[in-house]
């Protein structure tokens, strides 16, 4: 009566009886439905002043907006599926026909588990579910881990969602928060699932590679329980406070790199490579599929601009510096925003005069300078000379794969070493044991091993600011101590990878295909790689396998027999 007398009473039940209202409609299961009907009871007996009243209804619209009951079904046609992402990317042809072997052996599954169903419907209603494996995509930035994502979420017909996972150190990030929280939410996957519309979205989980954990709890625990098709249909949201079924959902993840993704959830992933673009790839990607894009969105079209072969070309080659083509295609972005600008600042002129037709604007090679600036990057190495103490490496980076130099100085001292550059400890290591190899061969090499003890010798790696590891670039370390040594220059255009031991063994290292590329795309023509592996050449591209000269080796004084120039 109170309540009535307040007006309180009739605002509650007209609030709980819509919110009945909508419960009906939806294909909500039984047992949330229970959940949800507890709640509207006790908001019906609350007063809407009532803060936690206020907590409620952001609870039953948060359920409410989810995609209950809706998914996307599509007979799985593999003609089709091969269709759609040929249309849309260039090259990658491993990564299709291993997602094309993924999307046949889901088919299979799926009529399995129908026939399974069909036998069991008489004894239970329970299905054991045989969830797909968990696909990981590793490789660089804008190499199209995620618009392969989308490739497959259009040939299954299903939806596409995706969310960021860098940086986050919060469990409730992935889990959401208790509801009796202030501001209190559910977590990103449950919010990826809003955003999709559906309930079996494709679902991608990017920078899986990048998840830390702190005080706050781990969330790759609770990623793991996303991903794990033995739990997951019963995911826990501590916002929604009842078990989500996340199992009709393909998630994939991406990754920079696999070192620092925690080893029980990489166990769960199957990896997919992508070791990035060589420069005719990057090539026909900007002709046959950026370009496109990149017209498309500047409110262009062919019969306005023509960026000719060359000027494309030299975009690549003097603008970008990247395993994708994410600054390529920006790079194509700003070179149209300028053509776009001249067009139509020539119709406004025109349009006092006469009518005349806007004349095609061809971007040509020498004029790239006007439409984005002095060249940014130098091409080959082939310009610089042969030096004493400097050679050329190998490297694998998170963002590809990539050429450094090492310098060697020496200078009077007392035999010490002194490493600079930003190195990693697995690098200082390599580096003392190519010294140690050095002079172990002295004799051979016609070094006066009295000369090691009154000299120190300071190893630099340049581009101080990037951090560098690992220990495959032993062989390139040696090389130039033995050069700095015997005063023989080291030949620049002679790049090499491999892992050095104390007895000059060369060791077999990680990554060879990315660094190709990179060596490729930097102008050089010849590779010194261990024996080890050379069976990983047959990865590599037979246009690049012609233009690249590789010389497996054993050991490193054959390394130095084929770096070291005669003395002049
Ligand atoms: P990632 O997720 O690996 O960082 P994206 O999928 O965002 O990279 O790709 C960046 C851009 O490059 C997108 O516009 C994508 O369509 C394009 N792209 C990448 N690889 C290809 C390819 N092989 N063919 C066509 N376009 C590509």
């Amino acid at each position: 009566t109170i309540k009535k007398e307040l007006g309180e009473y009739d605002d509650a039940e007209e609030l709980t009886e819509t919110y009945q209202e909508q419960l009906k409609d939806k294909s909500i299961p039984t047992k949330i439905k229970q959940k949800i009907r507890k709640e509207l009871k006790r908001l019906g007996q609350m007063s809407p002043n009532n803060p936690e009243s206020g907590y409620i209804r952001a609870w039953l619209e948060t359920i409410f907006d989810l995609p209950w009951g809706d998914r996307d079904e599509q007979k799985i046609d593999l003609i089709k599926a091969e269709k759609i992402l040929n249309s849309n990317h260039y090259g990658l042809s491993d990564v299709k026909d291993r997602i094309l072997e993924y999307i046949a052996v889901l088919q299979l599954k799926k009529a399995k588990e129908k026939r399974k169903k069909k036998k069991k419907k008489k004894l239970t209603n329970s299905t054991n579910q045989e969830s797909p494996t968990i696909l990981c995509f590793v490789g660089p930035p804008g190499v199209g881990k995620t618009s392969i994502g989308r490739a497959i979420a259009k040939s299954l017909g299903r939806k596409f969602t995706k969310i960021s996972l860098g940086g986050i150190r919060d469990e409730a990030q992935i889990r959401g928060h208790r509801r009796t929280y202030v501001g209190a939410m559910p977590g990103r996957i449950i919010k990826g699932i809003k955003q999709a519309e559906s309930l079996n979205p494709v679902f991608i989980l990017d920078e899986i590679d990048k998840v830390g954990k702190d005080f706050r709890g781990d969330p790759s625990a609770a990623l793991l329980e996303v991903l794990d098709p033995e739990q997951n249909k019963n995911f826990e949201d501590h916002y929604l406070d009842f078990p989500f079924d996340l199992s009709e959902v393909i998630f994939i993840t991406t990754a920079n790199t696999l070192d620092t993704i925690p080893p029980a959830l990489r166990d769960r992933l199957e990896i997919i490579r992508y070791p990035g673009y060589t420069f005719d790839e990057k090539f026909n990607i900007a002709k046959k599929h950026l370009m496109k894009k990149v017209l498309h969105s500047n409110g262009l079209d062919s019969s306005q601009i023509n960026i000719t072969d060359g000027a494309l070309k030299k975009i690549i080659q003097r603008y970008t510096k990247e395993a994708g083509v994410r600054e390529l295609e920006r790079q194509l972005n700003k070179t149209c925003r300028k053509v776009a600008k001249k067009i139509v600042a020539h119709q406004t002129k025109q349009k006092t005069k006469t009518k005349a037709k806007q004349k095609k604007i061809s971007v040509k090679k020498n004029l790239l300078k006007k439409y984005l600036g002095p060249e940014k990057y130098d091409l080959t190495l082939a310009e610089e000379e042969d030096q004493i103490g400097v050679a050329t490496g190998l490297a694998w980076t998170r963002t590809g794969g990539d050429i450094l130099f090492i310098e060697v100085g020496l200078t009077p001292g007392k035999g010490k070493i002194r490493l600079t550059g930003k190195l990693g400890e697995v690098m200082k290591e390599s580096a003392q044991t190519a010294l140690t190899f050095v002079k172990a061969n002295a004799k051979k090499l016609k070094i006066d091993e009295d000369r090691f003890d009154k000299t120190d010798v300071h190893i630099h790696v340049p581009e101080g600011a990037v951090p560098k590891d690992g220990p495959s670039a032993g062989i390139t370390m040696a090389t130039a101590i033995a050069s700095a040594f015997t005063n023989k220059s080291v030949k620049r255009e002679l790049a090499m990878t491999g892992e050095i031991t104390l007895r000059g063994r060369v060791l077999r290292i990680g990554g060879l295909k990315e660094k190709v590329i990179a060596a490729h795309l930097a102008g050089i023509k010849q590779i010194i790689i261990p024996e080890k592996n050379k069976r990983d050449l047959s990865e590599i591209s037979a246009d690049i396998k012609k233009q690249i000269n590789f010389k497996p080796v054993n050991s490193a004084l054959e390394v130095l027999g084929l770096t070291l120039n005669k003395r002049s």
